[in-house]
């Protein structure tokens, strides 16, 4: 987690603390993570050399339910980054109020430097030395950057190894091994829905709406072609190569379809008609609604005069940082937050969860009509404290997370 995201969430939530009135003690307790795994991890590798990394756990919170959040596979993942984004999970999971709690590990590899054996065999050794701190009653991973299904089936037999066939103690597996369906789509999905609502506030119509998306990865392409779908006019989008932009609305079935064709980010430019966008040049177009769905920290203190829109929906982790957010503020833009945008996926995962403790597969439409309900009571209670006590959507989303954590604790004791 870079500094500014750890910053601005520290920032978030002792704001929520203060507005909640919370003594010094029930501060700590939330701030303290419950258990922090660190564990060494020597790889064999294919040629017979032995590369040592580290895997990393961090348990923030457990009193609503299991740990809950993804495993990274990036060389920047260590204890502090892994803290910071387990505490996020904690108030994610609070404010679209499933039982779960927050989690958050990883390894700190560059899966890219590795063979597929050497990441089965990596994974499942960190499976075996986590041991039993993760299973579907304690905490139960998910992917994240640099993982995906394959990781989570693989974790999934490990765990079986030893403790028979719990498919619940990983979520995000493959769907002919319980994945659920409509898990891929569901963070973008739920983009889509809140920013639907958000226009309904705002009584501005989604239809014609013209929209900007950073990031054409899994959040970002779907979040793109549901809006598209929704009839906004999605006019630009982008990826770590570059964007496409085009006034009268780009053709993003064409770009979903391309950049699934080729299994990753494609030159976005050379893939249907507009003009080619250099760096971080979308973020300041004069569109009404803007999408950061790609990295933490893009709009910033530097950047954030450029930004036109008067709708911003956090598809990524902490793309706002906290000054940027108080000038949006000040300028009358609401932001939606991340712990609402793109909870999406914690949702359906939560719903595959509990598919596989029925032992049974829901119909896609079941699973997306859940998340639709969750997501909207999430929503209406959010937005309703905003509107009531004059306050911005992400003050009004922590005060609800930071304040049902707390009651848990208040019933559950110590
Ligand atoms: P991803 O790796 O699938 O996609 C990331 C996209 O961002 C890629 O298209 C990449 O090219 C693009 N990108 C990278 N650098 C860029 C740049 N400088 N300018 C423009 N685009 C750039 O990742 P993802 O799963 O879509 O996650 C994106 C964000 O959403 C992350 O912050 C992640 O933590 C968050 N998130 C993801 C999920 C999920 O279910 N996948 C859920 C909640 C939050």
């Amino acid at each position: 987690m870079s500094s500014s995201m750890q910053r601005c969430t520290d920032r978030f939530v002792s704001d929520a603390m203060d507005r909640l009135e919370m003594d010094e003690e029930m501060r700590l307790v939330l701030r303290t993570p419950y258990r922090v795994v660190e564990v060494e991890l020597p790889l064999v590798r294919d040629d017979g050399g032995i590369s040592v990394y580290t895997g990393f756990r961090v348990q923030h919170d457990q009193n609503r339910g299991p740990f809950k959040g993804g495993l990274r596979y990036h060389p920047s993942v260590d204890r502090e980054h892994a803290l910071g984004l387990a505490q996020l999970m904690t108030w994610k999971t609070a404010v679209v109020d499933i039982p779960f709690g927050g989690g958050k590990g990883g390894i700190n590899v560059d899966p890219g430097a590795h063979s597929e054996r050497e990441l089965e065999r990596l994974t499942k050794l960190f499976v075996t030395r986590l041991g039993p701190v993760i299973g579907p009653e304690v905490d139960i991973p998910a992917p994240d950057v640099g993982t995906g299904a394959r990781e989570m089936g693989w974790i999934y037999e490990a765990y079986a190894k030893w403790a028979g066939a719990r498919p619940g103690v990983v979520t995000g597996k493959p769907v002919e091994i319980g994945g659920s369906l409509g898990r891929t789509e569901a963070t973008g999905r739920g983009v889509c829905h809140v920013t639907r609502w958000a226009c309904e506030a705002r009584e501005r119509p989604l239809e014609g709406a013209t929209v900007a998306v950073q990031g054409f990865g899994n959040v970002g392409s779907h979040a793109a072609l549901f809006l598209a779908r929704a009839g906004a006019r999605v006019v630009a989008v982008s990826n770590r190569f570059g964007g496409v932009h085009r006034s009268g609305g780009l053709d993003v079935e064409a770009l979903f379809s391309a950049t699934a064709e080729a299994g990753g980010d494609i030159q976005l430019h050379d893939a249907t008609e507009g003009e080619r966008l250099e760096g971080g040049e979308l973020l300041g177009l004069g569109v009404e609604i803007l999408v950061p769905a790609a990295l933490e920290g893009v709009i910033h203190p530097e950047n954030v005069d450029d930004v036109q829109a008067e709708l911003v929906v956090e598809g990524a982790n902490a793309p706002v940082e906290c000054e940027a957010d108080d000038a949006l503020a000040d300028r009358g833009v609401m932001v939606v937050p991340d712990i609402l945008a793109n909870a999406g996926g914690v949702t359906v995962s939560y719903l595959e969860w509990v598919q596989n403790r029925q032992r049974y597969r829901w119909p896609e439409e079941r699973v997306n009509g859940e998340l639709e309900a969750t997501l909207r009571g999430a929503w209406t209670a959010v937005h309703d404290r905003a509107t009531s006590l004059d306050t911005s959507l992400r003050d009004a989303a922590y005060d609800l997370a930071v304040g049902r954590v707390k009651t848990a604790i208040d019933l559950r004791g110590f």
